[in-house]
């Protein structure tokens, strides 16, 4: 049955967009358990209702909802809300009010599809009856992500802090799962540990994050490194190091990678995914570099009214990129003195790295330029193997590779691409067991450096 307002392209206009979170059940994609968890728990720290979607069941319904030329995050994300509403309207009955519920789906502008997953989604929601009437809540790269007009005014700051630091803290957990697993006294401590963690921070979060009391959830924080370390067997010798980039959903979502890092610590391997934070401060960072370009290009055309936005732009991404970046490295910092976790890499050092090897730029905007620049930093820092993840047919994976692909073979780095549909891939495993064998040729020849050599010796 089809709904009056399919292929009313109004609705595009006016159901997907900011709207005040206030009184809704905010739904959030669980691209990232602990992040989404953490997020949802920094929402309702603002008394704003917010719950995580169960993930990946309902992909069944995202495969049939799509032509099958969607990128693979856009059918599990849809399939992730179609499962929700269905299964709420059955359980609800008469009581089911869609106006109810906010989908909070941000996007992100460039060249790739990323920025079309909301308009599709809105689409395929305005042809299910009453689905219709459930708002997209969607934040755009294009104003780095700005919150105005979710939140009442005076909080959009608060807000925004407690999110960057959800994401900071998720980010960390994730690093202190990585470090320890690979090492656990027992199988399986690991996971019942981070489980139970994270609810404890969740729950620090939801008390402490409207009021900025971050040195409590820090606390909280600490408390947890401190019982993890202890699940650490010092008797096992360190392991060859991977350093996984990539598409940023398929490389934290662990159902649609099929738990990739797992199968690589399986094969003996420690593993760190790049984070969640790095493609914050680079969507930060991104709007800064922009202005200064259009600040230098306004001023050659002496166009005054330009400059004072550009400044004013400027201002603002710079104080956000000081803000985040300082606030990330004091967590990491108060982090490291209990346990040796990888620190994040600074987008400006990443631009920096791809201007002196020339293989890429910043002015081509999406993950491409994030993702060589990060495998580059790895090879640099003595990681013994790299991972590119990525959705089937993803522009930016499949740019990555053709460029980094050859550089890694001319150094002799051990490099894979691991491109995912929800298919099971044959030969998949033949692949990685044959990279896990020149990941461990390397480590032997080279070993680890730097922080992690020290570890190792
Ligand atoms: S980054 Fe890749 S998967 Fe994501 S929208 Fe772009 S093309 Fe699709």
């Amino acid at each position: 049955m089809k709904s009056k307002n399919e292929n009313n392209f109004d609705s595009l206009a006016k159901n997907i967009g900011k709207f005040h979170l206030h009184n809704k059940t905010v739904l959030i994609p669980a691209m990232n358990r602990i992040a989404s968890h953490l997020l949802a728990a920094a929402f309702r720290s603002f008394d704003i209702k917010a719950r995580v979607l169960q993930t990946y069941k309902g992909l069944d319904l995202g495969k049939t909802h799509t032509s099958g030329k969607e990128c693979f995050p856009c059918q599990i994300t849809l399939g992730d809300i179609l499962l929700f509403l269905k299964t709420e309207q059955k359980k609800r009955g008469a009581a089911f009010d869609p106006e109810n519920y906010l989908y909070f789906l941000p996007e992100s502008d460039g060249p790739c599809r990323f920025g079309m997953y909301n308009k599709y989604q809105r689409m395929v929601l305005d042809s299910f009856p009453g689905f219709d009437r459930v708002k997209i809540v969607s934040l755009t790269t294009t104003d780095g992500y700005s919150l105005e007009g979710v939140i009442e005014q005076d909080r959009v700051l608060d807000f925004r802090k407690a999110n960057y630091m959800a994401v900071v803290v998720a980010d960390i957990m994730e690093r202190l799962l990585w470090r320890i697993r690979p090492y656990e006294k027992a199988a399986g401590i690991t996971d019942d540990f981070i489980e139970r963690a994270m609810h404890a921070v969740e729950a620090s979060f939801e008390m402490h994050a409207a009021a900025g009391a971050y040195d409590k959830i820090l606390h909280r924080l600490e408390a947890v490194v401190r019982e993890g370390q202890a699940l650490i067997d010092p008797a096992i010798p360190a392991k060859p190091l991977i350093g996984i980039v990539g598409e940023i959903f398929l490389r934290m979502h662990v159902d649609s990678n099929q738990d990739l890092i797992r199968v690589l610590e399986e094969h003996g391997a420690e593993v760190v995914n790049s984070s969640l934070a790095e493609w914050v401060n680079y969507i930060t960072y991104g709007q800064l570099r922009q202005n200064k370009i259009n600040f230098r290009l306004n001023l050659k055309q002496l166009n005054f009214g330009r400059l004072k936005k550009n400044l004013r732009q400027m201002l603002r991404f710079g104080s956000d990129l000081l803000y985040q970046e300082l606030k990330q490295k004091q967590f990491y910092n108060r982090v490291s003195k209990l346990i040796d976790i990888e620190h994040d890499h600074k987008v400006r050092h990443l631009e920096q790295r791809l201007q002196k090897e020339d293989l890429f730029t910043f002015d081509v905007t999406t993950e491409t330029c994030l993702s060589i620049a990060a495998i580059l930093q790895f090879a640099e820092e003595g990681y013994n193997g790299i991972v590119n993840v990525y959705p089937f047919t993803c522009m930016p994976g499949m740019t990555t590779s053709a460029i980094v692909k050859p550089v890694m073979n001319k150094r002799r780095i051990p490099y894979l691409d691991t491109p995912y549909d929800g298919s099971l891939q044959p030969g998949r495993d033949t692949a990685i067991r044959t990279f896990m064998h020149q990941v461990t040729q390397h480590f032997q020849r080279h070993g680890r450096r730097g922080i992690i050599q020290q570890r190792a010796a």
